[in-house]
């Protein structure tokens, strides 16, 4: 059916999103949802979990320099986080897009942050910065065998 091999295999890129628990707590999971599927984006994987403060800060330990990272990494593991895969097309940029910028402050209106909060420290969401942290942090939040592959109908419509 896919006539280009190149698109086939962009359509398989992934990549790791999370709704963080101001996110959840104030009620923005479908919103959240929403637009990353409405886009024509797949959903395959996702689970409701409450990480450690070591698991946290595993998953920010590229930050662990920064003043802010003891404090963030006790709001990542305050209360339940909606961890998801999403894969698509160019999904690990364009869902950064979809994000918007790190402070609410300054991303675009349009965007989840920018829509929807107000602080750099409480900014609802997650997403992988790029295509080899997207593959580190599916890992270390999924096991394999719970990410699903298959087949969506409007796949066809979304792509030639
Ligand atoms: P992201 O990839 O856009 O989420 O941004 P980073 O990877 O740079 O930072 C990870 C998270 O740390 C951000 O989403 C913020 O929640 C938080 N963070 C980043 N910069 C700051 C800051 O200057 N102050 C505080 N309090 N939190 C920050
Ligand atoms: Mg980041």
């Amino acid at each position: 059916m896919l006539q280009d091999p190149t698109v086939e295999a962009a359509e398989l890129e992934r990549t790791f999103i999370a709704i963080k628990p101001d996110g959840v707590q104030r009620g923005l999971i479908s919103e959240i949802i929403g637009r990353f599927e409405r886009k024509g984006y797949k959903l395959v994987a996702i689970k409701l979990i409450v990480p450690t403060k070591e698991f946290a800060a595993q998953h920010y330990d590229d930050l662990s320099s920064r003043p802010f990272f003891n404090g963030l990494c006790d709001f990542l593991s305050s209360g339940p986080v909606v961890a998801m895969v999403w894969e698509g097309q160019g999904v690990i940029k364009y869902g950064r897009k979809l994000i918007g910028a790190t402070s609410p402050q300054a991303s675009e209106p349009g965007t989840i942050r920018g829509d929807l909060c107000v602080q750099v420290s409480r900014n609802i969401i997650h997403g992988s910065d790029g295509p080899e942290t997207a593959v580190n942090e599916i890992g270390l939040w999924f096991k394999p065998e719970e990410l699903v592959s298959y087949t969506k109908n409007d796949e066809k419509w979304l792509y030639e």
